[in-house]
């Protein structure tokens, strides 16, 4: 009686085991993407630093290279560099 409910319900339909099979291959192989997705994500986006893992997101003056702030040749500015900076831009666009 209980195995004649499974079979009307389809629980030991043979297409079961393999739609299982599949669907897990399926969700393995989207892992995979996603992971190399994110890899090469951050491959792009890490500094140009050999062996440097810090995300990369200052370009240097003059090249293409981007960088993290630690290798980066200029210092941080300061606050009053900054206002500086943009007085001189209004100055020389005015
Ligand atoms: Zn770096």
């Amino acid at each position: 009686m209980w195995y004649w409910i499974l079979h009307v319900m389809g629980a030991d339909n043979l297409s079961g085991p393999w739609y299982g099979f599949w669907s897990g291959f399926g969700s393995d192989l989207g892992e995979i993407a996603i992971i190399g997705g994110l890899i090469s994500i951050y491959r792009r986006h890490n500094c140009h630093v050999k062996g440097c893992w810090r995300i990369g997101k200052h370009p240097v003056a003059g090249t293409t290279y981007v960088v993290c702030r630690q290798h980066h040749p200029d210092a941080a500015p300061t606050h009053q560099e900054v206002l500086a900076a943009h007085r001189a831009a209004k100055v020389r666009d005015a």
